[in-house]
């Protein structure tokens, strides 16, 4: 039952400076005429929305230029590593609807390379072993004021680091003894050149390739290289790597790699009310303030799939935010305002109660039951009709009743008639209180057999029409109310962002009432419960117990602002 769409993943794709550069290289024939992207995930954590925006620009950028896109895990690091992220990832970009192909990598398949390269650095005098410890080569490493010192261990001959780093690699020392260093320029402006860190000792068992190395690369060399084997065009980052471009360029101007990619930068996604370093999303897991990585209140896509936020509608936003070079936060409004647009259109409409209140239908006949036929999606009219049952029992919203309506509340009153949707006219003749509580438990009604449908013949009018579950019928469900779970705009801004939780983030409601044709409906079922908003068959969802997620209400508070900033 879920939505079956083929949507190819991108519409008409948007101008920006990175699409520009490609564009020109392909005429001009730089590389060769040809556009190879890439996207490099660390496998340390889930796939977020940043990521995405990350994914659907390296993607697109290849496939609009009839290109080519790897996947490569940037896998240098031991500590953090984990198959379950490669799984995690590999399955996130599936769903995100781009392939890679044949294009899978891992640079942990090139930690071979990576080493020969950096004994043939050693061999060019570029690049020595530093037994500094990691204190001292941070005090010699001078600020943006001041030049850095250079080791007294720089000046080692090529001989000695070649012994040196062989022995490195051989175990010979503890972790942390000694360092492979680039020979560049302690008193460059830039800090990325003061003969930055190329590999380090760590005894740790990496996922993949187990206790074989007990040298690692770091990133920002590792990366290069990774870019240059792979033969990738354009290398696209995020701002904060503008900076270390410089030594990108380095490692490939002094090593005999097969080819020169261009590092281009362009400004992460940040998102509003949420957070979106994958440490402190592990910090939010791991100590238990949301229910996994999939939980529906984290921007992770895992997470935002089991919300019920569609693939067809993060495109659609990545798409629209764009891609520039200056930083900015985005409303997460606009993002809601994607997943409604598509569900809009897409998801079946269905009646559900979240806050049951029972009506009795006194003129109805007892063990009567008649199918009213109820459209599926206004947007959609090859979506068709359905029947839903209704009877003398029946369960409506219980905000949508006031003993004592205030002004312009136009629903359920005592004395008033309003249209229950698709079905009759009812008219509130009396209300059933706990005698103990005070607390409304019923309310007595009449119905007008006139108006079946929903219409009066005699043309009488009704100010509001109300959702229903005949009770007989009904299924009994849970349903999430998820909220931002932060209650401030910016909490990445600060180290105690865990007070800056939001305590209403989840309100779970039990014994919401559904209509039957729900019964079945299967995890990762999307739809409207009429007038109160979209909602997904959470993953936990069964026959017998149904749960569905709150995915988007259906306000829309950024139509709200973009009407403003229109006028
Ligand atoms: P960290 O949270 O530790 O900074 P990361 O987000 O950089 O890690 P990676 O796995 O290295 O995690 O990211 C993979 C790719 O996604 C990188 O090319 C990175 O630039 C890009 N990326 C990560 N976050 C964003 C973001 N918020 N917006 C756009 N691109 C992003
Ligand atoms: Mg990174």
């Amino acid at each position: 039952m879920s939505i079956p769409r083929t949507d190819s993943p991108r519409e008409a794709p948007a101008r920006d400076f990175i699409r520009d550069i490609s564009a020109e290289d392909l005429q001009t024939g730089k590389h060769g005429g040809r556009v190879l992207t890439r996207f490099p995930p660390e496998p340390n954590g889930y796939l977020h929305i940043g990521h995405a925006k990350s994914i659907c620009l390296n993607f697109g950028v290849a496939l609009e230029h009839r290109g080519h896109c790897n996947l490569r895990f940037d896998d240098t690091n031991p500590t953090t590593e984990d198959l379950e992220y490669v799984e995690s990832i590999m399955a996130d970009v599936k769903w995100l609807g781009f392939d890679w192909g044949k294009g899978l990598y891992y640079a942990s398949d090139y930690f071979d390379q990576m080493y020969d390269y950096a004994v043939h650095l050693i061999g060019t005098g570029k690049a020595y072993v530093d037994s500094l410890t990691a204190d001292e080569i941070r005090q010699h490493r001078g600020t943006l004021t001041e030049p850095g010192r250079e080791s007294p261990y720089r000046g080692r001959s090529i001989e000695e680091n070649l012994d040196l780093f062989a022995r490195m690699r051989a175990g010979e020392f503890e972790d942390g003894t000694h360092v492979l260093r680039a020979k560049i320029d302690m008193a460059s402006p830039n800090l990325n050149l003061r003969d930055p860190v190329l590999y380090r000792i760590r005894r740790a068992t990496h996922y993949r390739t187990g206790d074989r190395w007990c040298v690692y690369p770091m990133y920002d060399y590792a990366h290069p290289i990774s870019d240059a084997i792979e033969g990738i065009t354009h290398s696209l980052c995020t701002l904060e790597f503008e900076d270390h471009r410089p030594f990108y360029d380095w490692v490939l101007d002094n090593l005999p790699v097969p080819s020169h990619p261009q590092q281009i930068e362009f400004a992460r996604l940040n998102l509003s009310y949420t957070v979106m370093s994958k440490r402190k999303l592990l910090e939010l897991v791991e100590g238990k303030h949301v229910d996994g990585w999939d939980d529906p209140r984290l921007p992770t896509l895992s997470g935002m799939r089991r919300r019920g936020y569609t693939s067809v509608a993060i495109r659609a936003f990545c798409e629209r935010i764009g891609v520039a070079k200056r930083e900015n936060v985005i409303d997460v409004a606009a993002l809601e305002h994607a997943v409604r647009e598509d569900l809009n259109q897409h998801a079946p409409r269905v009646m559900g109660v979240l806050r049951p209140l029972r009506v009795v239908i006194e003129n109805y006949p007892d063990g009567q039951v008649e199918e009213v036929d109820v459209i599926n999606n206004p947007e959609d009219p090859s979506a068709g009709t359905r029947k839903v049952p209704f009877s003398r029992v029946l369960y409506i919203e219980r905000d949508d009743f006031r003993e004592d309506p205030p002004k312009k509340f136009y629903r359920l009153a005592p004395g008033r008639e309003v249209r229950l949707r698709c079905a009759y006219f009812i008219l509130c003749t009396g209300v059933v209180k706990d005698p103990a509580t005070g607390e409304i438990v019923e309310l007595r009604c009449t119905y007008d057999p006139a108006t079946r449908g929903g219409d009066s013949p005699d043309g009488r009018r009704v100010k509001a029409t109300l959702h229903w579950v005949s009770a007989a019928h009904a299924r009994s469900a849970d349903v999430r109310l998820y909220d931002r779970l932060f209650s401030v705009e910016n909490p990445g801004e600060s180290e105690n962002y865990l007070n800056l939780l939001n305590p209403h983030s989840l309100e779970i409601l039990q014994s919401c009432k559904v209509e039957p044709a729900l019964a079945t409906a299967a995890p990762g079922y999307h739809c409207q419960f009429e007038r109160i908003g979209y909602f997904c068959v959470d993953k936990d969802s069964r026959p017998g117990h149904l749960i569905f997620n709150r995915t988007v209400g259906l306000r829309d508070a950024w139509a709200k602002i973009e009407e403003k900033l229109k006028t």
